[in-house]
């Protein structure tokens, strides 16, 4: 029917799916999101200005969705979901956390945050598990997808984030060296900036084991083969080096530990690079050139890089290529991880959701840190770092995590090898699940209570590149479904503490006092239309925010030397190899259409109609060899389980090599992949897992 306007709500947002931090209008009334409009001042969207892509602009539908929880759930004597009132439900999940803790010790139980809700939010939930519950375990599904990049920029240059802008400086590089990226697919927007600065004549090199969609507007396309990206990174450092194609003087002002990189590089020879990635000595020598003829380069990567078992090596080894072309702290060039959910950078790592890290990567050991804490919060956080999240898990099995409070997340189908993940979601005493839908992980739940989402919520998203831009509702959440803030706080009160936060603007200046790189930001700011969201650093209220992290002549990288720090890779091999049983290497990752674990997405009729249901790429002659048509059904079966999708024939992929997409319940890939972990952030290895195909001929 037709809305008066009188009746219908428009408010300046950022969008709620990816890291580039769209901003956009958005229209609603009442409970439903009507659409999405272009603000019409561009300045106050930096990073897409008029632009959106297809989730943006269609995907808001979700929240409209008849299948939003509306109520709180408990699961009744029978097994069932039954509604109940909210104050049931908040005070079944406080009694049960406080039984589980009283009997079996404080760290049996644990929590997630989100990093698809608002930075106020996950800092609360960890503020919930670190002062009231008193846990030291908390984490989020930042674990799975950056934090292996996080842990390799913290230690070769001090933050663990993006060093430069998306508009102004990953749009006008003269050069780009993308890794491990389904950029278009992925990152749309920000993919367009880099195609129109290629067509004005950029100079765009993929590497990656499949031709994704950015490698079609690619100069040098280099396949390689799946988990073993140092040996090429570090092969182009040896080849730079062999040439002196490096920056002497950048490296000699403003690093130290070149000397300890270049005696590593020495073994990574062109004919061990072919050997160990597939990457001939030619397309090695032409990449190389590329990019130390180009004035400024930007270095782009995402979850191809990050999601292996030597995935903080990877990232170091793509640092110390970046040193050694002295390309960080200028513009148009930088390392720019594309970082996956809306709020990943913010909700998932800023605010200190993560066991060892207070908000803003403070170390809870240092006291003085922990000293400031215990004034504001009335006592000190636990000093020892927590669980990570696939510790969770393997806890869960062991029986020493007994109780969760899981925040917008879907660990039942994110996690690598989900049999076993589910199992643990089984056998666990006590789960409490926070989230808009019953996703694969509520559906194990105690209790489910029913929350909002972005069209619904005030609030700040931090975006990829450091920009934290605020979040305004345009309708209401559905039934009684509530803000997350209001939940997390009505657990903390019934637990015995007097929160009292009225507005998330609030929890913001609880956020500025206690983290010094949020230190200037305000609510103030934020919606003062000439600041257009501030990148941090933000040291103070005067501070404008910082663009780029470090300084190409002054270095300033964040050690108290001021110095970067180049540091050897070795990378070895993936955790599991090819064989005669399991002959092929599976990878998986994204498509356009769909989002994560599919929650969202898979509720859009206007995106499902575009891909509907999972599918496996295998290339002609792979499809040949197993007999396989286009269109035809196989089983796909690894160590860990086997599942039914269809077959795409197509060159994306190469020979040997499989793709399945990361987003559906049925033909869910997390069935195949294996829990192999990076010793140094315990992120899985999504991206290599040896399988086996059997034909199911036509349907
Ligand atoms: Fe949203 Fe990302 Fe698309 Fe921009 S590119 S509209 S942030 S999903």
């Amino acid at each position: 029917g037709a809305y008066r306007l009188g009746k219908l709500n428009r408010a300046e947002t950022t969008c709620g799916f990816c890291a580039v931090g769209c901003r956009f209008e958005m229209w609603g009334k009442d409970g439903d999101s009507l659409g999405v409009v272009p603000i019409e001042d561009p300045d106050s969207a930096p990073a897409n200005n008029f632009s959106t892509c297809v989730k943006g602009k269609f995907g808001h539908e979700f929240a409209n969705s008849r299948k939003r929880l509306t109520r709180p759930l408990v699961r009744n004597d029978a097994g069932e979901f039954e509604p109940t009132s909210w104050e049931n439900a908040l005070d079944y999940v406080a009694d049960r956390l406080s039984e589980i803790q009283d009997e079996h010790g404080v760290d049996t139980v644990g929590c997630l945050a989100s990093s698809k809700g608002t930075n106020e939010e996950a800092y609360l939930v960890q503020k919930f598990a670190r002062q009231v519950l008193g846990t030291k375990n908390i984490d989020n599904c930042a674990r799975l997808c950056h934090s292996s990049t996080v842990a390799a920029l913290q230690q070769t240059l001090g933050y663990g984030a993006m060093t430069n802008r998306i508009n102004e400086d990953i749009g006008h590089a003269d050069a780009y060296l993308i890794s491990g990226s389904n950029t278009t697919e992925s990152h749309p927007v920000l993919a367009t900036r880099i195609k129109q600065n290629v067509r004005d004549g950029a100079d765009l090199i993929v590497f990656d084991p499949r031709k994704v969609g950015i490698a079609e507007h690619a100069d040098q396309y280099t396949r390689t083969r799946p988990g073993y990206d140092v040996a090429w990174l570090n092969g182009l450092i040896r080849y730079l080096i062999e040439n002196d194609l490096h920056d002497t003087a950048f490296i000699e002002r403003n690093t130290k530990g070149f000397e300890s990189v270049k005696k590593k590089v020495q073994a990574f020879t062109p004919e061990r690079v072919e050997e160990l990635a597939g990457v001939s000595p030619d397309e090695l020598a032409a990449a190389a050139e590329t990019l130390a003829a180009a004035d400024t380069v930007v270095f782009g990567w995402a979850m191809g890089m990050t999601q292996s078992s030597h995935g903080t090596e990877n990232l170091i080894a793509m640092a110390d290529l970046a040193l050694t072309l002295g390309q960080v702290g200028k513009e148009g060039a930088g390392l720019s991880p594309f970082r996956g959910q809306n709020n990943v950078q913010g909700g998932g790592g800023d605010m200190g959701t993560l066991p060892g890290s207070l908000p803003g990567y403070q170390d809870p050991a240092d006291d003085d840190v922990g000293e400031k804490f215990a004034e504001a919060w009335g006592e000190r956080p636990p000093e020892e770092p927590g669980l990570k999240v696939p510790e969770m898990f393997s806890e869960i099995h062991e029986g020493n995590l007994k109780g969760m409070y899981i925040v917008g997340e879907n660990p039942a189908l994110s996690e690598p090898d989900v049999t076993h993940a589910a199992e643990a979601l089984e056998q666990i005493d006590f789960l409490a699940v926070q989230d808009i839908f019953v996703t694969e992980t509520a559906e194990y739940a105690d209790v489910i209570l029913p929350a909002a989402t972005s069209p619904e919520k005030h609030g700040t998203f931090t975006n990829t590149e450091r920009r934290i831009q605020r979040v305004r509702p345009s309708s209401d959440p559905p039934g009684e479904a509530r803000q997350d803030w209001e939940i997390t706080q009505a657990l903390a009160n019934r637990l015995g503490y007097e929160w009292d936060y009225d507005h998330p603007k609030e929890v913001m200046a609880e956020i500025s006092s206690l983290a010094p790189i949020y230190g200037g930001v305000t609510y103030d700011r934020l919606e003062n239309g000439d600041e257009h969201g501030l990148q941090w650093p933000c040291w103070d209220e005067t501070h404008p925010g910082t663009p780029y992290l470090y300084d190409y002549e002054e270095g300033n990288f964040n050690f108290d030397d001021g110095l970067a720090r180049f540091v050897p890779a070795d990378g070895g091999h993936p955790g599991e190899l090819p064989d005669e049983a399991f002959p092929y290497t599976l990878t998986s990752g994204r498509v356009l259409y769909h989002w994560h674990t599919g929650q969202i997405t898979r509720r859009v009729e206007g995106l499902m109609s575009h891909v509907g249901e999972s599918f496996v790429e295998i290339s002609p002659e792979t499809a040949a060899q197993i007999g396989v048509e286009d269109g035809e059904y196989v089983r796909v079966e690894s160590r860990r389980g086997a599942i039914v999708v269809k077959a795409t024939i197509t060159d994306r992929v190469g020979n040997g090599t499989l793709f399945i997409p990361m987003h559906f319940a049925a033909g869910a890939v997390n069935k195949l992949t294996q829990e192999n972990f990076d010793p140094q952030t315990g992120i899985p290895e999504y991206k290599v897992s040896s399988v086996r195909v059997e034909p199911l001929g036509p349907e």
